[in-house]
This record gives C-alpha cells, sequence and structure tokens, in this order.
C-alpha cells in the first residue's frame, strides 16, 4: 500500500491536535481540550467520542471534581505496542514499537549491511518489528491491521513508520539516488513493505524522523525548527509552523549538495565538487583523514581520534563545523527558525559544534539569531524511532 501525504493540520482542534494534546499531559479531559481548542463542548465531545471508537484515546476512571459529578479522564492507551517503526542508518538500524502516545515500548539495535541490498535489509528488519510487536506482554499485536473499532483495539499493529539514509520520494515511498547506497536507487520502499505486512507504510528520509522525533519531544511549543543530521551523511530535516516541511518533491532539507567553501574542493559522490556532505559528513572526515596517511576505518575512529585531541582529525571537525556553518547561516537568514538543532553521531563532537555556533553567529542576521537557541538533538538513539512512529499516528489520526 502507497501512502499519500497526510492531509494538512486540521483547524485548530482538529483529531490529530486533540489527540497531541492528551499525549503530551496538555490536557486531561474534554473541559481541557474545550478550553485549549476554543471549540465548544459539545464539538469537543464528538470528536473525543470518534478517538475513543477508534481506540485512539481511552477514558481512566475519574479525575478530580469541582463540586459536580467527577470528570472522566482521557489518556492514550499505552496497554500495548501499536507502532512499529524502523530507523535505518549505514551500519545499524533501531527498530521498535511504540505506543499512540509515542513512548518506546521496545526498541533494538541490530546491525545492517547496506549492501547487501533492499529485500534483504527491509525484510530482516520488518521481521524483526513483527518480532517484537508479538512479543510477550502484548497479545493482541498481530502484524495485521485490525478494523475493528474500540479501545481493544489499542494493542494491534497501526503502522509502520521507515526512515531511509538517502532521499526519498515520500508520496510514494521511493528511494532516489541515494549516495553510499548501492543497489537501492528507485528501490519502492512502501510496495515493497507493504507485501509483506498488511497495515499502512510511511517511508521517509532519517533527516526528517529525527527532525519529527525531536521536535514532538523537546520543542513543540515551536513553530519553526531547523535539525541538521550529521553522522555518516549529512541532512536536515524543517519544521515550519508546527508541521514537517517536504516541499514539492520530499526534498526540502536535504542540504548535502549545497557548495561551500573548500580549497581544494573534495569531489563528491553526486558529480560535483565542495558539496557540504564531500566536506562535513562522517564519511568524508574518514576519506581525508585517510588521504593524509591516518589509518582510520570508519566514524567511531575518527571520533575517538577528535576525543584524543589529534590535530589532523581536530583541524577537519572544525573544517567541518564551519562548512556546516556556513550553510546554516543561509538558512536561518532565510527561513528564521526559533531553534537550530544537531543530531547524529558528529553533534557530540565538541570541535565542531563550537565552529558551527561561531559561523552561524558571524555570518547571521543579528535579528534572525538574537533569540535563536542552537541546541544538540537530545541524544537518545531513540530520536528516530520516535519520529517513524509519530508519522504513523499522524496518519492514522488523519485517515480516521
Ligand atoms: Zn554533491
Amino acid at each position: 500500500m502507497t501512502i499519500d501525504d497526510a492531509p494538512r493540520e486540521a483547524l485548530r482542534g482538529g483529531p490529530r491536535e486533540l489527540l497531541r494534546w492528551v499525549a503530551t499531559g496538555a490536557a486531561v479531559s474534554r473541559a481541557d481540550l474545550s478550553r485549549l481548542s476554543g471549540l465548544s463542548p459539545s464539538t469537543v465531545s464528538q470528536r473525543v467520542e470518534a478517538l475513543i471508537n477508534q481506540g485512539l484515546l481511552e477514558e481512566t476512571g475519574a479525575g478530580r471534581s469541582r463540586g459536580g459529578r467527577r470528570p472522566r479522564q482521557l489518556a492514550v492507551p499505552t496497554g500495548g505496542a501499536v507502532v512499529g517503526a524502523i530507523d535505518l542508518g549505514a551500519h545499524h538500524a533501531r527498530v521498535g514499537t511504540l505506543d499512540l502516545s509515542g513512548r518506546v515500548v521496545q526498541g533494538r539495535t541490530l546491525p545492517v549491511r547496506i549492501e547487501d541490498g533492499p529485500e534483504q535489509v527491509l525484510g530482516a528488519l520488518l521481521a524483526e518489528v513483527a518480532a517484537l510487536a508479538a512479543a510477550p506482554g502484548d497479545p493482541t499485536a498481530s502484524g495485521t491491521a485490525s478494523s475493528a473499532s474500540g479501545s481493544t483495539t489499542a494493542g494491534a499493529l497501526r503502522g509502520i513508520g521507515i526512515g531511509i539514509p538517502g532521499p526519498v520520494q515520500h508520496s510514494t515511498g521511493r528511494i532516489v539516488s541515494p549516495s553510499r547506497m548501492p543497489g537501492w536507487n528507485g528501490f519502492d520502499v512502501a510496495a515493497f513493505c507493504a507485501g509483506r505486512v498488511d497495515v499502512p507504510i510511511i517511508v521517509d528520509n532519517d533527516a526528517n524522523l529525527m527532525a519529527l522525533g525531536a521536535h514532538r519531544t523537546a520543542h513543540s511549543e515551536l513553530d519553526h525548527a531547523v535539525y541538521i543530521k550529521a553522522g555518516t551523511g549529512i541532512g536536515s530535516g524543517v519544521i515550519s509552523s508546527g508541521r514537517l516541511h517536504r516541499g514539492a518533491q520530499g526534498s526540502a532539507g536535504d542540504i548535502s549538495h549545497c557548495r561551500v567553501v573548500a580549497d581544494p574542493a573534495p569531489p563528491c559522490s553526486c558529480g560535483n565538487a565542495g558539496c557540504l556532505e564531500a566536506v562535513a559528513s562522517g564519511a568524508a572526515l574518514v576519506t581525508a583523514l585517510r588521504d593524509q596517511g591516518v589509518p582510520v576505518s570508519d566514524l567511531t575512529g575518527v571520533i575517538r581520534l577528535i576525543d584524543d585531541g589529534d590535530r589532523h582529525a581536530t583541524a577537519l571537525a572544525r573544517q567541518a563545523g564551519r562548512a556546516i556553518g556556513e550553510i546554516l547561516a543561509v538558512v536561518v537568514n532565510f527561513f528564521n527558525p526559533q531553534v537550530v538543532a544537531i543530531g547524529g553521531r558528529l553533534a557530540d563532537c565538541e570541535p565542531l559544534l563550537a565552529s558551527m555556533r561561531a559561523t552561524l553567529y558571524e555570518r547571521c542576521l543579528p535579528l534572525a539569531t538574537q533569540t535563536l537557541l542552537i541546541e544538540r538533538v537530545a541524544t537518545s538513539q531513540d530520536v528516530g524511532i520516535t519520529g517513524a512512529a509519530h508519522l504513523v499516528i499522524d496518519h492514522v489520526v488523519a485517515a480516521n
């Protein structure tokens, strides 16, 4: 099954927003929802009833009384693993099951060989998600979607969100010209997965997943945010007016082939030279160090060298930070976000972060940086699968 982009955020107080307010604890009753949304109590009740019937909300006993009958409390069902998530990386994948509030029920990290090709890699990861969903303690979970209504469906698998470390056409779930993913170009992830599990499959790139996961957990009160994912590759996800901004074809935020000042300009997998990815990604740092005769095999080795104060590695990390800062400065001047947060394995690299921050302040208009937050994405390994789960939750709510 191919899933089109979820409909745009409904007006204030739409079902998705009501669910989110309950999931985040901002609301525990119909009265809270009415106050937050400005909707009449009868409209709120109608929407809440619909969400309860779909198994997306439940009533849990009684709340605090204000004199009359004690109001029933609303909650997001937490009784089972209801959303599957896969966050595929260059060498590892994080898979998990999450409840409807986006909390991780089970998570597992697995080694991955991208070069084994999409069928083998995705087939194994789907099997893992199915195994987690069917794990003891969650007897209602299954590999198929449930169309029954009522809270008894809370444990059924409602969908699987999948993040890919390369460009993805979100509307079709197809991978388009990924670098470092031989054999994956043009692969229809959504169709492949839909042939194996009978639940909605939603596919996006890993930076968008990180952006959504980080925004929903750390910055949901902020409307405009940019998240940089700097790991083996480099990319970004954009939150605009509270929503993930994908652009016309789903490539919004893909900064990997923006050109930066570099001399000499290293060649890039796209055929150009001096792209951000060829200068500042983890893969680029590995290549540059090897070219200097430093025996390093992967990004872990590079990070170790930087932590040890190796001067070659540290100089390269600073250069990478400046390059990221250069591109980010354009983004910040143009887009005026409230927060810029960097995640991925290079986010813990202090020299990179310091030079990125300095470049950003140097190149941005004071008006754009006056109140700008520059942060690290909370270093949770689950931020990607959390984003994947929210993709599915948003889809489920919008589809009902
Ligand atoms: Zn390039």
